[in-house]
């Protein structure tokens, strides 16, 4: 008999990588700002048209590539951010898998232009179904811009799976908005078809908030602070009665990582208890800031699902932090002496 087992294609293999990688445009969008943000951007800029399902663009100002590094971005498993296997438990950057633009490039037509600052020129280039068609040099300005059109325009089955513009452009703005809020020092502009919906100007995490929520929350905002030898905390909690039936303005970051973590929420919540009205859920954003070795992000190719190695005492770190913020604001039931 022959033998039957065999390699795959890289274009085949990509796209079945992709499949974790890239759901939606949203998850585009995700990808290209964290890489910017790696890239030490001061300044992104995100262009979307149709939701992003036929245009999603990034440019930002950030270190750029070089003609080689730009080829080889497109590599699977090819990333500048680790080396060895012990950087793994000390990773300090969003980025560390080397998957998404391999990924993104099996799924999509990808234009890229990039510029290190200590080049004269830079370079273009245009990539799709996991292959390079072109290079070539270009002058452009420092920094990288990174163009995917006509995303799923070779998998049928997942173009005809996204949600309808309203509900894709809802991903992509909750994506943009967990990056601006890890990231407020950074000036941020979102817009799509060409209407600008965000205009965010770099400073404090205070300020990022009212732009991205609004005016009102200005006056409903609490300090939140609490410092451990393991774990530090700090952000804003809502006031009580600025909570809202709705859920979705709770965010918790690890180490500038937006995370969803229902057992952390729970922590929060319950030491809100008796401040919130049956099914109203507290305005949050926190930042939990540990040793990475204590927390394992590998567990998903999207990075929002972590896995701590202590989580009960993070739990108590994060109540306790919240049950101070809440009671030096006076918003603790007051007691009944009459
Ligand atoms: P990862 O971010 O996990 O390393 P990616 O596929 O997202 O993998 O990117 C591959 C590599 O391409 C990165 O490690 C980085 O060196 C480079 N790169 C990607 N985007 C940018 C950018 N906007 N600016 C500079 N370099 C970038
Ligand atoms: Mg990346």
């Amino acid at each position: 008999m022959e033998d039957i087992v065999h390699l795959l294609p890289d274009s085949i293999a990509n796209q079945i990588a992709a499949g974790e990688v890239v759901q939606r445009p949203a998850s585009v969008v995700k990808e290209l700002l964290e890489n910017s943000i790696d890239a030490g951007a001061t300044d992104i800029r995100l262009v979307i048209k149709d939701a992003g399902k036929t245009h999603i663009q990034v440019i930002d100002n950030g270190k750029g590539m070089s003609v080689t590094d730009a080829r080889m971005s497109f590599e699977r498993h090819a990333t500048s951010k680790i080396q060895k296997a012990e950087d793994l438990f000390k990773i300090r950057t969003m980025g560390f898998r080397g998957e998404a633009l391999a990924s993104i490039a099996a799924v999509a037509q990808v234009e890229m232009k990039t510029k290190r600052q200590q080049d004269e020129l830079g370079t273009q280039l245009h990539a799709e179904a996991s292959e390079i068609k072109k290079q070539e040099p270009t002058a452009t300005k420092d920094g990288t811009s990174i163009c995917v059109k006509n995303l799923f325009y070779n998998v049928p089955a997942r173009r005809n799976f996204l949600k309808s513009n309203p509900v894709e452009l809802r991903h992509i703005t909750d994506e943009f908005i967990r990056v601006a809020l890890a990231n407020a020092e950074i000036g941020m502009t979102m817009l799509n078809n060409d209407l600008e919906m965000y205009q965010l100007d770099g400073g404090k995490l205070s300020k990022r908030i009212v732009q991205l929520f609004g005016k009102n929350y200005q006056q409903q905002l609490i300090p939140c602070q609490e410092e451990t030898p393991h774990v530090k905390i700090e952000g804003y909690l809502g006031k009580p009665e600025f909570s809202k039936k709705t859920r979705g303005e709770q965010f918790f970051f690890v180490n500038g990582r937006y995370i969803k973590n229902h057992y952390l929420n729970h922590a929060v919540t319950t030491a809100y208890q008796g401040l919130l009205k049956e099914d109203y859920h507290p305005f949050y954003v926190l930042f939990i800031e540990m040793d990475p070795l204590h927390v394992d992000i590998n567990v998903h190719p999207t990075k929002t699902e972590v896995k701590f190695d202590d989580d009960r005492m993070l739990y108590g770190v994060i109540s306790s932090a919240v049950r101070q913020a809440l009671g030096s604001f006076n918003v603790t039931p007051s007691l009944d002496f009459d």
